[in-house]
Formats: C-alpha cells, structure tokens, sequence
C-alpha cells in the first residue's frame, strides 16, 4: 500500500471533532505524524477485505462473532503473556460457540491498537488537585501527576510499536501452530483449573481430542485445524494516529486504515455530521458505529447512507450497548428500520457499557446484567426475524477481580482484590468462559 497524503482522508476541515486531545507541541505532533506515514501497515489489504466477507457472513446468520479485548490495553500491560493470555480466552470460547452452535466464529481482538479512551470529563479531580483525564496510553498516562497526564505526541509512535508487537504474536499465536485444533486442551494451561467453568471446558476438550483422533485414524486431517484466522480492531478515536496510518491501495485505488482490520466508531463520537463518520465514509475496512440509548432510527440511517451507501455486506456493523433495561425496548425500532430499508448491517451486542456501575469507587458490572443483555439482544432478533450477529466484550485472560457474579460468584469485597483495568471492569477468563458456555446455549435454541 502507498502512503497517502493525508488530504485524501482526512475530512476534518471544519467538522467538529469530538474527544481530540490537546498536544501542547504541534511541530511534535507533525514530525511524528508524518513518520506514522511513512510506516510498514500493519494489517494488509487482503486481510481487510477478508473480514469484511466474514462479518457478511455473519450478517446473514452463516457465522457468528466474537470480539474481545480489554477496554484500554497499556504500554507496561501489553506483554507476551497478557497477550497470549487473551487469545487464548478467545480461542476457548470460540471452541465453545463453535461447537455448541455449530457456525465458524470470527475472531476479532480488541486488541494491538486498543489505547485511546473517549472520556464523559475531560478533567479529573482528586481532592484538592485537577487534571486532564486519563485519555489511554497513546495520549497520557494513567498516574495521577501533572507530568503523567501531559498529552504527548510521542506516546502515538508509542501505540504504533506496541501495536505492531503485539500483532506479531497474534501472527505467530494463529498461524504457528498454538492455535491448532489438536491443542485445545493446552489453550487452558496457566489459567484457574478449579471453577465450573474450567471442569467444563475440559470435558468439551476430552470430546474434541476424541473426535479429532477419530478423523485422523479414518486419514481425515484437514488444514483447518492447525491454524486459525484472527482479527484486530480498536476504536478509532484519534483522528491525528488515524488519518496518518491510511494507506492508498495501489490496486483499487481505495483508502484503508493500515492500523487495524476493523475500526469502531464510539458512543461518543458518533454525531453523523462529525469528523469522525466523515474519516471512517473515506476508508474501505469494515467498520462498525456503537449505538446507545439515545440514537434514532434516523440517525442509524445516517450511518448506513454515510459509510455504506452500496449497502456492501459486512462493510457496516452496529454495536447496541443500551443496558439490560432497555435493550428490548430500544432495539426493535431500529433494527425494524434497517431490515424496511435495505440495511444489511452485522448486528453485534455490546453488554457491558450499559450495564456499568460505581462501588466504593471502583467501576464494575454484574455478570448476570451483562447476560441479560445478550439474551434480551437475542430475543429482539429472533421475534423480528433477524440475525444476532456476534458479541463485543471487554475481557482478559488474567484472573481479575472487575466485574461481580458468575460461575466463580465474586462478591463487592473482592473488587479490591484484583482490579488492574486502566478503565472499564473486564470480565476475567472463567467470566469469559461461563459467558461463552451460556450464549453457546442461547445459540442452540
Ligand atoms: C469502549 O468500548 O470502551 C467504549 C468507550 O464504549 P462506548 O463508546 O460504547 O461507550
Ligand atoms: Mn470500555
């Protein structure tokens, strides 16, 4: 792919761009800017457009989705292990739709490139003492000093290495040989053996390695199994990072991010006539715009028209995150108007964003709230004759203490525990698990 000048897709001139940091050093910003131009991409081209047919396949209820990461990866929490550690959650709980539904699952990470937070305040206060809000690594840091929450342009050459790092092992992780179906009893070493969850992943493991000894002895191995494809997407956020890592395709002459497969639009930063909606019309990933409680059926149209105006299967995926309370009366009325329109968007559940709480000043969420969610977002499309196309969560495959309830019950005192998130409560790997074992279920019925 070419460098792009960055005229080309960029269309900020005069849009209000929501949620920008403000660099205190704009030659800084420039010089590093115009290195990002001039970087390798880090995701290809072919590898784009792949997922663009998979997300069409789930649209259409031939596959199902699964996207997951953490809220916010870190520079100092983005190593071998952690990273490892959430493929490996991801891998187990693709095993587990896949089987229970039997539909391909698509991965998706939030992952390599995860590090830019929108922020409902723009400053945080501590007693005495305010300062600008943590915005994610690739603007500020996370400690509350003046020097730590300075923006600072170099963190975004920052987030590109580290993205690129962290993509090599997700490479190396699908393609070299960790993620073969012959493994899935190994994808659970390291994490907790004694939750319900875990007794249950092995029993499906035992049953798979059965099967998969059975295929072999009848001289059936198929390719498929000894890797695994496996995508990545962060929410585009910063339009300086963003606009600098699209690249021209030589071949179709179109603009794509090089950043990542897929890019979100955030809850946030979704105003149809922002600069956001008018950076991501200009690029051909797939792309998805998350929806909250206040957006209207016009305003889903506005998405649809700006950013799929061919109506391209898999190019558009809305994320619904409106809260247990409100999903199955918010949903209907705007998956009714994309089905009466033509719109043949992938529609995916984000449970978690409406369903957060504070407690003893820590954020957090219920593991029963988030599932209530999913099956009210089941239930909205199977009465409408429509297809739930996937899941987005925020998890790890560390064993955190964040979000309350499921299999293992943790309680409000063991928040204090295990909390690391640098933002939002993530569900831990057997949260995750037990999750991935109930929508197996609801994708049964
Ligand atoms: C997020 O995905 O971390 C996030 C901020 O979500 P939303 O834009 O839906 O609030
Ligand atoms: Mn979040």
């Amino acid at each position: 792919m070419n460098p792009t000048h960055s005229h080309v897709v960029d269309g900020r001139r005069g849009l209000p761009a929501a949620q920008q940091p403000e660099w205190p050093d704009q030659n800084a910003l420039r010089r590093i800017t115009e290195e990002l131009a001039a970087a390798s991409p880090l995701v290809l081209v072919e590898e784009c457009d792949r997922l663009r047919e998979l997300l069409g396949a789930a649209a259409r209820g031939e596959a199902f989705v699964l996207q997951g990461g953490d809220c916010a990866e870190t520079f100092a929490g983005s190593t071998a292990d952690a990273v490892q550690g959430t493929l490996r959650t991801l891998l187990q709980m693709a095993l587990v739709l896949t089987h229970g539904a039997s539909v391909p699952v698509v991965k998706v990470g939030r992952m390599a490139g995860q590090f830019a937070k929108p922020r409902s305040s723009r400053t945080e206060t501590r007693g005495a003492v305010t300062l600008p809000s943590y915005f994610g690594d690739a603007v500020n840091g996370l400690e509350f000093t003046p020097e730590a929450r300075r923006p600072d342009p170099a963190r975004l050459r920052t987030a590109y290495e580290t993205s690129a790092a962290t993509l090599n092992l997700v490479r190396a992780f699908a393609r070299g040989g960790s993620a073969d179906l012959h493994r899935v009893q190994s994808w659970n070493r390291g994490f907790l053996t004694d939750t319900p969850a875990a007794a249950r992943y092995e029993r499906l493991a035992g049953e798979i390695d059965r099967t998969l000894a059975f295929m072999r002895a009848c001289g059936v191995d198929p390719r498929q199994l000894h890797t695994t494809e496996f995508f990545t997407s962060h929410e585009g956020l910063l339009l300086d990072y963003e606009v600098a890592l699209t690249r021209v395709d030589r071949e179709s002459g179109r603009a794509y991010s090089a950043g990542a497969h897929l890019l979100w639009i955030g809850e946030r930063t979704r105003d149809p006539a922002g600069a956001h909606v008018e950076f991501f019309s200009r690029i051909a990933n797939p792309v998805a715009v998350k929806l909250g409680p206040s957006t209207t059926p016009d305003e889903l149209m506005a998405y649809a028209d700006r950013l799929d105006p061919d109506r391209t299967a898999g190019r558009l995926s809305f994320v619904v995150r409106m809260g247990r309370d409100r999903i199955r009366d918010l949903l209907p009325v705007l998956v009714e108007k994309a089905a009466g329109n033509g719109v043949r968007a992938c529609w995916l559940t984000d449970p978690m964003h409406g369903n957060t709480f504070t407690v003893g000043g820590r954020k957090t969420r219920r593991f029963d709230d988030v599932l209530d969610e999913v099956r009210g977002f089941f239930e909205v499309h199977r009465a409408l004759g429509s297809r739930p196309g996937g899941l987005h969560l925020e998890l790890t495959g560390d064993d955190v203490t964040e979000c309350l309830g499921g299999g293992r019950a943790m309680g409000v005192g063991d928040l204090r525990r295990d909390y690391a998130s640098a933002c939002d409560p993530r569900l831990n790997h057997s949260q995750s698990l037990d999750l991935a074992f109930l929508v197996a279920e609801m994708l049964q019925d």
